[in-house]
């Protein structure tokens, strides 16, 4: 028997592949200036956003926004403005020759003169099925995004890095106390984020510990039980529980086509979004280890819109 395809060849000015506030944002500048922008959504469409609830730091909203709500808002005001937005993925592109050629999960075409690269970064989670149990009911990747919600309460981040000791210096201002549980009996943070850890008297470091279970009940995390590294097993109480323990950026796509640092984030230079390969464009968590949060991620979209806007100026395409 013959199975017919149908598999279709897209030209396009702009491709941006990812949608989280990055890739969204893009899309509503890039609608705007009439560049006819298609939007790959990926995987995990609206982004890392959607795994958290209520998002109460993004200006304009004086009572917070519903994470997903916002996505879905930002998604429409691209649609408004003509962007076509497509489920699925980019699974592989060439980036060595302009225009660039992408291949999408039905296997069509896409010959696109730009390309903006917004397909984020994902938080590291140990793997444990009570941490999924309760993820967004006192599990969370993100402390600026849900450390408020612990005002004055118990909480532990686990991990020894720099992304540790900056989650729990800022937790313990609003909370009542902060445990770090560290793997290993030393940190990997830098000197000065040790020492702002040491020098905070809210925090205590659990040294040589690992977490076996995120302890809960109905209405969320109570506490987790550690397993020290001579074997004994204890509890804490707890209200929340924050992984640090890295990032990972999602650039496989176009690793060894565009230059990464040492983490695999994407290089962009200087101020604007461009990638090591004239006309590809990095925006949002991809190309950001330090800030990592939905209105700089935005910010970053724009930026990314505005330089290919310029890029098809200057090329005259
Ligand atoms: P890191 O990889 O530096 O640290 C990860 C930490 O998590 C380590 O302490 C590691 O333990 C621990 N860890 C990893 N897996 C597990 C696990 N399964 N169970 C328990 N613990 C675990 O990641 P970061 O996100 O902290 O930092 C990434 C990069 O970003 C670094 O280069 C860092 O310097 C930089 N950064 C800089 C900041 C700043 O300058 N303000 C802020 C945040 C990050 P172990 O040490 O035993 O491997």
């Amino acid at each position: 028997m013959m199975l017919n395809f149908t598999i279709f060849v897209f030209m396009i000015q702009t491709l941006i592949i990812g949608s989280g506030p990055a890739g969204y944002t893009a899309a509503i500048y890039t609608s705007r200036a009439a560049l006819s922008p298609v939007l790959y959504e990926g995987m995990e469409p609206g982004g890392q956003l959607t795994t958290t609830t209520i998002v109460e730091n993004y200006p304009g909203f004086e009572n917070g926004i519903d994470a997903n709500t916002l996505m879905d808002a930002m998604k429409a005001q691209a649609k408004r403005f003509g962007a076509e937005i497509r489920p699925g993925r980019i699974k592989s592109i060439d980036l060595s020759s302009r225009p660039f050629r992408a291949i999408d999960d039905h296997d069509n075409e896409i010959i696109a003169q730009t390309v903006i690269i917004a397909t984020g970064a994902t938080a590291r989670y140990l793997g444990l099925p009570s941490e999924t149990k309760y993820r967004g009911m006192g599990v969370s990747a993100c402390a600026t995004c849900d450390g408020f919600f612990y005002r004055k309460k118990t909480v532990a981040v686990v991990g020894g890095g720099d992304s540790a000791c900056e989650e729990a210096t800022y937790l313990a201002g609003l909370c009542k106390k902060v445990y770090m549980i560290v793997r290993r009996d030393v940190f990997r943070a830098s000197a000065a984020m040790q020492r702002k850890v040491e020098n905070t008297p809210n925090i205590e470091v659990l040294w040589g510990c690992n977490t076996r279970e995120v302890l809960g009940d109905e209405y969320g995390v109570t506490g987790v039980r550690l397993e020290k590294n001579d074997g004994t097993v204890f509890d804490i109480s707890i209200d929340g529980f924050f992984l640090g323990i890295g990032h990972h950026p999602n650039s496989d796509l176009v690793r060894g086509q565009v230059e990464t640092d040492a983490n695999g984030y994407i290089v962009t230079d200087g101020k604007s979004s461009a990638t090591s390969v004239e006309g590809v464009f990095a925006a949002g968590d991809v190309q950001d280890p330090s800030y990592r949060q939905a209105i700089t991620a935005a910010a970053s979209g724009c930026r990314a819109a505005l330089d290919v806007e310029r890029f098809l100026i200057e090329h005259n395409i």
